[in-house]
């Protein structure tokens, strides 16, 4: 009998079919104790959202074959030192899309409405007590700037433009949509009211939304951020809150996660989240059987169902 192949986690969570995954492969926990015995053993890394994958870590498994990505975004694997050793990365792209997207809008309209202030203070007694409750902002009739219109960026587009004044957008190439292109991220800023962050993270965007980009979206204006947290100048959005240049961010990702900068926790004009945009049952068993499905079509010698390398 053959030895089923070594698949090591570096996510602590995995849903799915995880007894097809135990089936099929011999796997290493998250936190495994690596010995060069496992380490020998290991052909398959499973990596998440905030997994760094470099060529340090590829060259503990000498015979590493597959890093595949539980997660659409693959910025943190350094895709030159793979190619160069001739491992395959897999990523989980579309089966999330619809949960990220409600989270940016979730996000939106919970910082516009002030949803978290107002329920902390109605379980603090504020409302019994008739504390002066501030009125919020409308999350209707905005203009809406969106960085990024693939899956998601779409399906945030699609969500928002029945309540919205206008939707805009930045990408490198224009698309066939009917909303108003930009082809920076400053201009597409100093036209709207809202902007949301759906652009993957890569060196080309990176710091990119930056001092210029809050002072072009305004005193009025709110950030939303879904993406990565490496596409923001996180210093020059503290200073931006600080400042009054912007009103308010919603971030679900960060420069340094799971750090997150002091100010910005002690900040009352912004709604933070652990990293959570495609964190439903639902959605993680999606991407969990399509991580396996690419596992498995690869040890069968088939093309890699969602392939980015
Ligand atoms: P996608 O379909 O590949 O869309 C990416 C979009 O970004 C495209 O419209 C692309 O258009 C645009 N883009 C790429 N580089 C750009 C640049 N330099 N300047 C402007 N626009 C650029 O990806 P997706 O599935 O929508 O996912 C987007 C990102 O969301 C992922 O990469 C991931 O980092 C993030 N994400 C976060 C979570 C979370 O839990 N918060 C979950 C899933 C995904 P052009 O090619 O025309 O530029």
């Amino acid at each position: 009998m053959t030895d089923k192949p070594g698949v090591l986690l570096l996510t602590p969570l995995f849903y799915g079919e995880r007894e097809k995954l135990d089936t099929l492969f011999t796997v290493y926990e998250f936190k495994t104790k690596i010995t060069p015995e496992i380490a020998g053993k290991v052909k398959a890394l499973i990596g998440d959202g905030q997994a760094k994958v470099d060529a340090a870590l590829m060259d503990t498994f000498p015979n590493l074959e597959i890093i595949a990505q539980y997660a659409v975004g693959f910025d943190g694997i350094d895709l030159q030192a793979a190619k160069k050793r001739g491992i395959r990365v897999s990523n989980t792209p579309g089966v999330l899309t619809e949960d990220v997207a409600d989270m940016a809008l979730g996000l939106f309209i919970s910082l516009k409405r002030n949803l978290i202030p107002n329920d902390r203070l109605l379980r603090e007694g504020g409302w019994l007590n008739k504390e002066e409750i501030p009125l919020s902002h409308s999350a209707s009739n905005l203009n809406v700037g969106i960085f990024g219109l693939g899956r998601i960026g779409h399906a945030i587009a699609d969500r928002l433009a029945p309540m919205s004044k206008s939707i805009s957008y930045c990408t490198r190439h224009k698309k066939d949509v009917p909303w108003t292109y930009y082809d920076n991220v400053t201009d597409l800023a100093k036209a709207v009211d809202v902007l949301i962050l759906a652009a993957p993270g890569t060196n080309e965007t990176k710091g990119l939304v930056n001092k210029a980009v809050f002072e072009a979206l305004g005193s009025q204006g709110v950030l939303i951020n879904i993406a990565r947290g490496l596409i923001v100048d996180e210093p020059a959005l503290i200073e931006a809150l600080d400042k009054n240049i912007i009103a308010g961010a919603a971030l679900d990702v960060f420069a340094h996660e799971p750090n997150v900068p002091k100010a910005l926790i002690q900040s009352s004009k912004v709604v933070l989240q652990p990293h959570l945009g495609s964190a439903t049952v639902e959605t993680r068993t999606a991407m969990a059987n399509l991580v396996i499905e690419n596992l498995q079509a690869f040890f069968a010698k088939k093309p890699l169902i969602t392939p980015v390398i």
